[in-house]
């Protein structure tokens, strides 16, 4: 394992108005709970979940852009310690973050040679002369095939299509050298002909420089394509983990089977059914998060304690594992277990309790 989040927090104040100030109140934002997570080197591991999740705030705690509330992220088995100096330098070299929108992260008033040539040089990875700095360039171009390299060091942003855009962002990410990408919704923003290929790209880098990816997105149909380990995030919780074919094949939780049926699919009519016999719905205020299970206002098999009780972590076979009192005494396996973990974690394979739209 290269990069562990143990029981993960954020909480973001929220600014005080008026009626605050009267009621003596101060609110948080409970963005991220509890939150438990391996990423190992040449797999890939999806956060799925819905906008408002919490799940890009997850790439971010990774990516140390935002301080913790509690827990502790871990690289290499070694706590990382706060502040931005020195480690927080030889952090970033190891763990980069790509964005959503490549337009956005990408300045358009400098070509792509800028772009690189300046991760390369924040990096030390340089080299010592102009013909090296070149060739190291060109490396970075061929390794996310934009390919002749020469045809597009000396773009703009603005002259690149979005996949070759995100596809620069990647190489910009590549030029620390490091051993974790956080891709937080990478191909979201990008046509529907093109997501693949840069996915596609994506699984070839983990394979060949063994990047341990950490891939977010709400599209959980692309998980079970793409990632090895899916873990499924409501309300800041992770609720289910486990292999990707079985979270999506079979999946556990009440929330799992809504999202997969949300999910564009051929026998929509089916889909739409179920989605309405969930009630649909939103997703809950992070602000104060309903008690007991986040989920219990929209579950279709909600049950009196799932209203008080937070469900904790249960085992199901193979690795997978839900966090849902629907497994506390085996009613739907046969075999639920109680770990102790919370809601959080990873794992794989096996059940019941599956819609006959999601399969
Ligand atoms: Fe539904 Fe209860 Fe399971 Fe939550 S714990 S998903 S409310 S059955």
């Amino acid at each position: 394992m290269v990069l562990e989040a143990r029981s993960v927090t954020k909480h973001f104040p929220v600014r005080r108005t008026g009626r605050d100030l009267v009621a003596g109140r101060r609110r948080t934002v409970h963005a991220v709970d509890d939150v438990s997570l391996e990423l190992r080197r040449g797999t890939v591991t999806a956060l799925v979940g819905e906008s408002g999740s919490g799940k890009s705030t997850v790439a971010r705690l990774l990516a140390r852009l935002h301080p913790l509330t509690g827990g502790e992220i871990r690289l290499d088995g070694a706590a990382v310690k706060a502040g931005r100096g020195r480690s927080f330098r030889a952090y970033v070299r190891r763990v980069q973050l790509i964005f959503q929108d490549p337009f956005a992260s990408l300045n358009p008033v400098h070509t792509v040679r800028y772009h690189l040539t300046r991760a390369l040089r924040i990096h030390g990875r340089a080299g010592s002369g102009e013909a090296e700095l070149e060739e190291n360039l060109t490396a970075l171009l061929n390794r996310v095939q934009l390919t002749p390299p020469h045809q597009y060091l000396d773009r703009f942003p603005h002259e690149l299509s979005g996949g070759q855009r995100q596809r620069v962002a990647i190489a910009r990410a590549l030029g620390a050298d490091p051993q974790v990408l956080l891709a937080d919704e990478p191909v979201s923003m990008l046509d529907v002909s093109i997501r693949l290929g840069v996915l596609n790209l994506l699984k070839d880098l983990k394979d060949r420089l063994r990047l341990a990816i950490l891939y977010i997105t709400h599209d959980i149909a692309s998980a079970r394509y793409f990632a090895d380990t899916t873990l499924v995030m409501y309300a800041g919780r992770i609720v289910e983990g486990g292999d990707s074919e079985t979270v999506t094949q079979r999946p556990a939780h009440p929330y799992t089977q809504l999202l997969i049926a949300s999910a564009p699919d051929p026998d929509r009519v089916a889909a739409e059914a179920e989605q309405e016999e969930t009630g649909g719905g939103e997703p809950p205020s992070l602000i104060d998060p309903p008690p007991g299970c986040r989920f219990h206002p929209r579950c279709p098999k909600a049950m009196e304690r799932c209203r008080t009780e937070l469900p904790p972590r249960f085992d199901l076979e193979g690795g997978q594992w839900a966090a849902c009192w629907l497994y506390a005494d085996g009613t739907e396996t046969g075999h639920g277990t109680e770990t102790g973990h919370g809601a959080a974690g990873h794992g794989a394979a096996g059940h019941g309790l599956r819609k006959e739209s999601a399969a």
